[in-house]
């Protein structure tokens, strides 16, 4: 049956940015699909904890920020549910400010988090899911500017453009251990993200004119594609990033 090939029983994900947004409703989608969720946050992610259930979900409390927590990500998963099959690269952050004006500190901020975390995170899973055998998913949440330009968010758009880069890096060198490393581009989606545009009545209304299905998206528009990805039912997807855009790219 074809929906069993979507189904996550008795799988284990690691997802970071647990606490809101996308990342909280990705949680709920693989807990929905059957999976047991690890969400690593550098704030408690009480509400996700309480959507889900202490049985299907563990909180670990990192700062990605720096690569040290990393060895704590993986050893909490594994001291929690013994194994990890999926990882989902969410937590992410934005600055905006002039290129003109941009600071070191907007840069490497954004970087540290967006980009370097997420390479060094996903090579200490993809160690684990070799040792464990049997492959896994890695999900690297990417943007419309991993394709865009963007205006004042240069270290935004380098990040993301980088993070389609090494999906596609990854899957190359991972896919012969049955490792599918693919990304997610959400178009404009309704979160803390981008609240600052959202309160921009102009900017808002000239992005809102620009999506073909007229809204913004919600948490929820990306729930099937992470299903879809981290499940069976994408074995033969490699490197691939998908929009989840409202059409937005097509434009
Ligand atoms: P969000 O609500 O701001 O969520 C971002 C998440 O990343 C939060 O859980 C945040 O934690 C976490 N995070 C940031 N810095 C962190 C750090 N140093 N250590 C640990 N966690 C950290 O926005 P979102 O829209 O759900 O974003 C999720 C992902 O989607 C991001 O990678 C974002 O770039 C990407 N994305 C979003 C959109 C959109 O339109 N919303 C579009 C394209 C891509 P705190 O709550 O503690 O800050």
């Amino acid at each position: 049956m074809i929906l069993d090939a979507f189904s996550l029983a008795g799988k284990v994900a690691v997802v970071t940015g647990s606490n809101t947004g996308l990342g909280q409703g990705i949680c709920r989608a693989f807990a929905e699909a059957g999976a047991k969720v690890v969400g690593v946050s550098r704030r408690p992610s009480t509400e996700t904890a309480q959507l889900l259930g202490d049985d299907n979900f563990y909180n670990v409390l990192a700062d990605l920020s720096s690569c040290e927590v990393i060895p704590a990500v993986v050893e909490g998963a594994l001291k929690r549910f013994g194994r990890i099959d999926i990882l989902v690269n969410n937590a992410g952050v934005i600055k905006r400010q002039d290129s003109i004006e941009f600071s070191e500190e907007n840069w490497d901020s954004v970087m540290n988090v967006n980009l370097k975390t997420v390479f060094f995170l996903s090579q200490a899973v993809a160690k684990q899911f070799i040792s464990q055998g049997g492959g896994g998913k890695i999900i690297n949440i990417a943007s419309m500017l991993s394709y865009q330009g963007g205006i004042r968010v240069p270290s935004y758009t380098a990040s993301k453009s980088a993070v389609r880069g090494i999906t596609m890096t990854l899957s190359n060198e991972w896919a012969k251990y049955g490792i599918n490393v693919n990304a997610i581009a959400p178009g404009y989606m309704a979160t803390n993200n981008t609240q600052q545009l959202r309160q921009d009545e102009e900017r808002s209304a000239d992005i809102l004119a620009r999506i073909p299905a007229g809204r913004w998206g919600t948490p929820a528009d990306l729930e099937g594609a992470a299903v879809f990805l981290a499940s069976a039912a994408s074995d033969y997807v490699n490197g691939f990033t998908l929009a989840v855009d409202g059409g937005w790219l097509g434009r």
